[in-house]
């Protein structure tokens, strides 16, 4: 297969909204026109093997998490994802897991109607960038600099469980398969994220953890937190597999979760609650926003690293 025959078989589709496309995967670059009163919201993100899944990771979960982790950062800015690019570098082309990859990716981009409207195709150490692009009403997109002090700081779902299939420990665990899943698929917030304009008055997903992320929600900001340990979500599994203290403290640090940190006036409690019954996703307050810097954490004796020791590539 040449490198056109790979972009026809396993990238090219009929486009689920073909408004708005002008143009797409074929010529030079797409076209695309942005509704009146909208505004263009524009992410990418790499995945590099052996740095962000092991190398012998499959496939299919390789294509949605590529997708996925952009469409994290679509959610916390509350836009509504609607293209996709892909810019892969492969070592072989290799049609089994060409199938795989796209099939993963696909089912994702389906889930929100999103369209691959373009990308390139090299040959090298296997690489995969996705450049995602949404739309939010002109002036309503969630950003990192609107905490006050007051607003109540909430997450979604619970956190840590990604970061714990990521450790040896999983393996023997009798809801490996739960833990592996929410590493290997994680589900984006962008129908919460979506939800949240006009009610959060910042946002941001929880990539690298929620102490290393809040942390750019306070910089950015220019204010400080209290955070309740006891207050942080974790899921039922993790609790068991490690016990609640180990498992807050997981759940304080561990990345690679996806869940949304956000803040809010308190005032907002009972459409944050609404919200999280509509989309069978819990928002737990976990917190309150200070006027003078810093990021305490209240009610356990935990060892947490400077700034959460969230994952950097350049130390
Ligand atoms: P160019 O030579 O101008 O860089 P390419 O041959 O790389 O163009 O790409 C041809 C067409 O196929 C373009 O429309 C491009 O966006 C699309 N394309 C290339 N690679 C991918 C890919 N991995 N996924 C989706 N579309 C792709
Ligand atoms: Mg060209």
């Amino acid at each position: 297969m040449n490198e056109f025959d790979i972009i026809r078989h396993y990238f090219t589709r009929q486009p689920c909204r073909p408004e708005g496309l002008t143009l797409g995967i074929g010529d030079d670059a797409a076209v695309i026109s942005v509704p009146e009163a909208h505004e263009l919201v524009v992410a990418m993100d790499t995945l590099v093997s052996g740095v962000h899944f092991p190398d012998a990771a499959a496939a299919g979960d390789i294509g949605w998490k590529a997708l996925a982790v952009n469409l994290s950062d679509l959610a916390a800015m509350g836009a509504e994802p609607r293209w996709a690019t892909l810019s892969l570098t492969l070592p072989e082309a290799d049609e089994n897991w060409l199938a795989d990859f796209s099939s993963g990716f696909f089912d994702l981009a389906a889930q929100y109607r999103m369209d691959l409207i373009g990308g390139d195709l090299c040959h090298g150490p296997l690489s995969i960038t996705v450049q995602v692009h949404g739309l939010v009403p002109a002036g309503q997109a969630l950003t990192r600099q609107g905490a006050r002090p007051g607003d109540g700081i909430y997450v979604t779902g619970t956190l840590g469980d990604a970061a714990y299939a990521l450790a040896e420990a999983v393996v023997t665990s009798p809801d490996h398969d739960y833990f592996f899943h929410r590493l290997a698929r994680p589900q984006p917030r962008v129908v919460c994220g979506m939800a949240l304009r006009g009610i959060a008055t910042s946002a941001i997903d929880i990539s690298d953890g929620l102490v290393s992320d809040l942390q750019h929600v306070l910089d950015a900001s220019r204010v400080g937190a209290n955070i309740l340990a006891v207050s942080i979500p974790v899921s039922q599994p993790l609790n068991q597999a490690l016990g609640e203290e180990e498992a807050v403290r997981v759940a304080l640090t561990g990345g690679d979760d996806y869940e949304l940190c956000l803040t809010a006036p308190v005032a907002e409690a009972d459409r944050l609650r609404a919200i999280g019954d509509t989309h069978q996703v819990p928002v737990t307050q976990i917190g309150t926003i200070m006027p003078s810097p810093g990021l305490h954490i209240e009610g356990r004796n935990l060892e947490i690293p400077e700034r959460g020791g969230g994952y950097r590539h350049f130390n």
